[in-house]
């Protein structure tokens, strides 16, 4: 994809990202644009930057090692894919947030290396809210107790949740997410902050931020289609 391209995308996706705050009351400066970097060539991801991206989201911890020296530096990198446990000790220090913490042990090993660095590390929780088999993800009713767990771990710090919703031509799960988020944020649990519901990608960005989202993460609407998931 042509330069120019990414520079219209990234301005039409702002400018409605800016749009869907307002209706729902915020600034657009309250909403995080962030970029989906999967499968997306290092100077693209550079060319997006340049347009005004602030943060960048990896799925795949390989394939960030193999990019990220070819990024601009100083442009912060959340981690947005599944991650295995035994893969945490290449990314600690080299995230801002982890959002796609999924059980207990990962957020004991994330504590573990991150207390083995002397670093904190900010973390989100994956919220299964479809409670679809295919997905990962936590089931919203255990998150009272996981939260509780997680606030003992010293260099673990909850910063909100995350949620990939199940494709839907309603607004249903949106609508669930942005409940569990405040109901969540109600609870007032030690060491939890819920002050990130990143939530909304490509197809459902607007609607997401209607619906509280406060970072979304955007892919193949502003870099083009990609060839895998
Ligand atoms: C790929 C991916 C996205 C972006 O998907 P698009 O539909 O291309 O915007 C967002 N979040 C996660 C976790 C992803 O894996």
């Amino acid at each position: 994809m042509e330069n120019k391209q990414i520079q219209e995308n990234y301005r039409r996706i702002s400018g409605t990202i800016a749009e869907a705050a307002v209706k729902s009351g915020r600034k657009p400066e309250e909403i995080t644009f962030l970029a989906v970097t999967k499968t997306v060539a290092p100077e693209l991801v550079n060319t997006a930057i340049a347009c005004g991206i602030t943060v960048l989201g990896e799925n795949r911890v390989q394939e960030y090692q193999f990019k990220k020296e070819s990024y601009t530096k100083g442009v912060p990198v959340d981690f947005i894919g599944t991650l295995q446990s035994n893969k945490v000790k290449y990314i600690i220090g080299d995230m801002r947030l982890i959002q796609s913490v999924n059980k207990f042990s990962l957020a004991q090993e994330i504590e573990r290396c991150a207390a083995k660095l002397h670093l904190q590390q900010d973390i989100l929780l994956e919220i299964n809210i479809g409670d679809e088999d295919s997905k990962s993800g936590l089931q919203p009713g255990v998150l009272p107790e996981l939260l509780t767990q997680i606030a003992e771990l010293e260099h673990v710090h909850v910063k909100g949740l995350m949620t990939i919703p199940p494709p839907c031509k309603d607004t249903s799960f949106l609508q669930a997410m942005q409940e569990l988020f405040l109901k969540t944020k109600e609870l007032q649990i030690p060491d939890t902050e819920m002050r990130i519901l990143s939530m909304g990608m490509s197809d459902d960005y607007a609607q997401a931020v209607q619906y509280g989202s406060t970072l979304v993460r955007v892919g193949s609407a502003l870099f083009g289609a990609r060839n895998y998931r």
